[in-house]
């Protein structure tokens, strides 16, 4: 069955302060918060271009949903309550910052029947969070994570790459921190520099240096394989390509790219296809792949297939239903 989110932003303004890398109006392209009539309108509209079929969740995303006054919390999710108890909407997510979460508003997210409660957590390294201005610490997010857990509601963490202060060390201990506090789901976001915010300051100044597009990818394609072997739903790689994103109006420096999660999925399979040895009496290979995996395998714009090309004559991608994964054999001809 299909799965779609209908997307709610909530912008920046619960937040108690500003992370440097944040501008999200500019991300999200919205600024106003919706109101309970705006949010009940936003889910009609999407219902009616989605399959009757299809699963169905309502995320509220983009600030801190859990630092609005309780009351308005409870306006927005009370909202969505006439589309659960239809059948129309499955379930709701929403994300917040680990330091906004208690008893409290807990307890509200479970009357008013929240599936997923996503942290932004960008880091477990003290000093990652501490230059990054996130305003909390290491031991705030174990905190929220564990109460969340302990709720019995998913918990969600969002993990950033190359923040300032940050290592491929750190990022990597990082992820296996995520596994410990038990994410059901995970975003990644490599660091991007976005006009208007503090980073762009620190970057203009030469105090910050972005990651390059192939570090990104390359750090991120060693993160992948660890939440897949601990069974994590891995829902994003990369920032959403908001307006000022795409046509670079609010980018100022960094590794965004619009099909970055494609990017590192052709790293994860090139680092496989790589090995594949040239036998030496033959013209052609092909490379039996699970049928979900034959686009990934090929390669954001054929790169992996072009790879193998300059040692193949033919090189052929074929759906074996019985694979899963990145596991693969091949034939040659
Ligand atoms: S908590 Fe999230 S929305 Fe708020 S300033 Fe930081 S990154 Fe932006």
């Amino acid at each position: 069955m299909r799965h779609f989110t209908i997307p709610i932003f909530i912008p920046m303004q619960a937040c108690p302060h500003r992370c440097i890398f944040c501008d999200q109006h500019a991300i999200a392209g919205h600024s106003a918060v919706p109101d309970a009539i705006a949010v009940k309108e936003i889910i009609r509209n999407h219902l009616a271009t989605l399959p009757v079929d299809a699963q169905i969740e309502v995320g509220f995303f983009g600030g801190t949903f859990t630092g609005l006054p309780l009351a308005r919390q409870e306006k927005l999710l009370h909202a969505v309550q006439p589309f659960v108890a239809s059948g129309d909407v499955q379930s709701i997510r929403l994300s917040t910052r680990p330091d906004m979460i208690d008893d409290k508003v807990l307890e509200l997210l479970l009357k008013m029947k929240v599936g997923t409660v996503e942290l932004g957590a960008q880091s477990m390294d003290e000093e990652v969070l501490r230059l990054s201005e996130r305003g909390h610490d290491a031991a705030c997010v174990d905190r929220a994570a564990h109460k969340i857990k302990a709720s019995g509601l998913r918990l969600g963490l969002q993990m950033m790459t190359g923040l300032p202060g940050d290592t491929p060390e750190k990022t990597l201990a990082t992820a296996k921190k995520f596994v410990e506090m038990g994410a059901n789901d995970v975003r990644i976001y490599p660091a991007v520099v976005v006009l208007g915010t503090p980073l762009a300051d620190l970057y203009m100044r030469g105090e910050y240096i972005p990651q390059s597009l192939q570090e990104a990818v390359e750090q991120v394609a060693t993160l992948v394989p660890i939440f897949e072997s601990a069974g994590i739903n891995i829902i994003r790689l990369g920032l959403h390509p908001s307006a000022g994103l795409l046509d670079g109006s609010a980018l100022v420096a960094g590794p965004f790219h619009v099909s970055f999660g494609e990017l590192v999925h052709t790293e994860l399979w090139r680092q496989k296809l790589v090995l594949i040895e040239h036998p030496g009496n033959c013209d052609e290979v092909m490379i039996y792949v699970a049928a979900s995996a034959r686009n990934a395998a090929i390669g954001h714009k054929a790169a992996n297939r072009r790879m193998l090309e300059t040692h193949f004559k033919k090189v052929r991608f074929v759906a074996d239903a019985a694979l899963k994964n990145r596991d693969f054999y091949v034939d040659y001809r």
